[in-house]
């Protein structure tokens, strides 16, 4: 017996057809999207991945079968120029005049729109994400993504970089999250962690002398999600031998470079703007300063010392911002919803003073003299209607990251950002430690195997927290794109580390043993990167929430909407597995 297959032959996709192809006959596959029905003629807005396509029916000519919304058609007809275009639509000019129609599936009514604008909730939409996906906005933004991709490919392929994968099941790496953990059968009672990076197998790549090595790698991190942040995520991976500091920013800054302008034809100045972490932090009040605007962070505490406000003078930092054209919007209740900031920074709240027809108003104005008065007038170049925005504390760090949260959020709220522009830094040499915010420890800001400086060396035990370190961040727009650094090679310098990390020898076994092995047998110097792919797609494709760039993402509860995961197993499969579940008593 001859089988015959089904084909679903066609010659354009339907968001390809222009004036030029007028004339033509054409075959297109596709979603019925929208239907009008004026008597003698049907209109249906056909879709597929390449966009939209008016098919015009003349119902007395030809056979029309049942259509409705999300249908799926195979269309034959010719291409005919519209008398009145459609400026919404690429295909606006033409419509093709159809002479058959088949239906090639049915469809139940969609529970949600599939039309460009929708205004349902998110909840929503990601439960029938595929139907959400039939979007052409969603499908362009995913051609953002795949573009990002091949360009990291093509052009660490031309740099002599070759792509090895590392495990998934894996030993717990140390990025500074929660592990996710997967039981082992075969070993009850032992877990292997999903890899939060693939930090410590690059690494031991370097020491096994790929050299160049690259990977597009799945990470995973048990932390609470936030609209930039997803569990799992997906990361370029880069770690390449014998390239110093400058060196592998530049490598960087041309991979970068090479994803904007193949993704969105955008063109990158280089050299990338290298800005040190101090300057980020005591100029902008973040380690991701977005520097498309101004509203600087200025140091204000020898000058209002000499106000009366004892607050001033007992406090060791006073810092203040001037938010431009701001006087008259900053009422009482502005400067409530402002304040709310300030709790997460360790203060109270922060003061305000407006400059309104040649006078400085507000709360803390009866406690500076004229002369006071003048000098911050001059100071900040004060113009009718400016308004400075105050922060007072001990200590610098929430001082700082406060009023930049202040700055970040006025920007937003008073337009300053222009759209469609990017602002591309690199920020270098972050502290090597900080205190950890649960445990009060210190910690590793990046990771116990990045470099320190080598002038700070000497204070690694005597002031640790002013070690600086050989690790930057790439930022873009004032998100955080990526970030590495040089890692250490020198076991002396690891071994002091880990001491001040208060590491025992024990702990070091037990947590990467096996790695610092590996590094006793001729490490090469080394150090690389990894951008953050969700991240960028997010910044390139123009939305501000990660969802919209992968395609079955979890909600902020890290359940994915669509599947339900995660779920309950049975308890045959946890037997298996050695498991036993203590259920959480919601009741206490
Ligand atoms: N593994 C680091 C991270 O995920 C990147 C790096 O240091 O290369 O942040």
């Amino acid at each position: 017996m001859e089988r015959v297959e089904e084909r679903f032959d066609r010659t354009d996709y339907c968001g390809s057809l222009r004036l030029s192809d007028v004339g033509r006959k054409v075959t297109v596959l596709g979603w019925v999207s929208k239907k009008r029905n004026l008597g003698s003629l049907l209109f249906i807005d056909l879709r597929d991945r390449g966009g939209y396509v008016q098919i015009c029916v003349k119902t007395d000519s030809i056979d029309v079968p049942e259509i409705r919304n999300e249908y799926i058609l195979q269309v034959e007809g010719v291409v005919a120029k519209k008398d009145v275009p459609n400026k919404n639509l690429a295909t606006g000019e033409i419509e093709i005049i159809a002479n058959t129609i088949k239906v090639i599936n049915s469809a139940t009514q969609p529970p949600i729109s599939t039309q460009e604008i929708t205004d349902a909730n998110e909840d929503i939409r990601l439960k029938y994400r595929y139907l959400d996906l039939r979007r052409n906005c969603m499908q362009k933004r995913f051609k953002i993504r795949a573009n990002i991709v091949k360009a990291v490919h093509s052009y660490l392929d031309r740099h002599d970089f070759i792509e090895i994968e590392t495990p998934i099941l894996a030993p717990s790496t140390p990025e500074g999250a929660r592990d996710y953990l997967v039981p082992s059968r075969v070993h009850k009672g032992s877990f292997y962690a999903l890899p939060q990076s693939p930090q410590l197998f690059k690494q031991m790549l370097m020491v096994a002398g790929f050299e160049r090595y690259y990977q597009v790698a799945r990470c995973f991190r048990d932390e609470d999600l936030r609209a930039d942040r997803q569990p799992d995520f997906t990361q370029i991976d880069v770690e390449t031998s014998f390239l110093n500091q400058d060196q592998i920013l530049e490598l960087g800054e041309g991979l970068i470079s090479e994803i904007f302008k193949e993704s969105i034809g955008y063109e990158v100045k280089l050299p990338l703007r290298r800005m040190e972490y101090l300057e980020a932090v005591n100029k902008y009040g973040s380690d991701k300063p977005d520097t498309r605007f101004d509203m600087c962070l200025h140091d204000v505490k020898e000058l209002m010392s000499k106000s009366e406000f004892q607050l001033y003078k007992d406090n060791k930092y006073v810092k203040a911002i001037k938010v431009e054209n701001f006087a008259t919007l900053l009422t009482r209740k502005k400067q409530d919803s402002i304040n709310l900031i300030a709790p997460k920074f360790n203060m109270k709240q922060f003061a305000y003073l407006k400059y309104v027809n040649g006078v400085l108003e507000g709360s803390i104005a009866k406690f500076l003299s004229d002369e006071l008065i003048n000098e911050l007038i001059k100071m900040f170049d004060l113009k009718d209607n400016d308004a400075l925005i105050f922060a007072t504390g001990n200590i610098l760090r929430d001082i700082n990251f406060g009023l930049g949260a202040v700055r970040s959020q006025l920007a937003k709220e008073l337009g300053l950002i222009k759209p469609n522009t990017y602002d591309l830094l690199w920020v270098v040499h972050f502290p090597l430690f900080e205190k950890s915010e649960e445990t009060g420890e210190i910690t590793p800001c990046h990771h116990p195997f990045t470099r320190p400086c080598d002038e700070d060396i000497d204070k690694l035990f005597t002031e640790p927290y002013n070690v600086y370190s050989y690790a930057y961040d790439i930022v873009i727009n004032g998100y955080e794109a990526g970030g590495g650094s040089l890692r250490i090679y020198d076991q002396k310098v690891q071994e002091m580390i880990f001491k001040v990390l208060g590491f025992t020898e024990e702990d070091i076994q037990k947590k990467f043993g096996f790695f610092v092995e590996s590094l006793k047998y001729g490490t090469p110097p080394h150090g690389g990167f990894a951008l953050g792919l969700d991240r960028l797609a997010m910044i390139l494709s123009g939305t501000d929430n990660i969802r919209d760039v992968i395609a079955f993402p979890k909600n902020l509860a890290a359940v994915d909407p669509v599947s339900n995961a995660p779920y309950e197993v049975d308890k045959e499969q946890l037997d298996k597995l050695g498991i036993e579940v203590v259920k959480e008593n919601k009741n206490g």
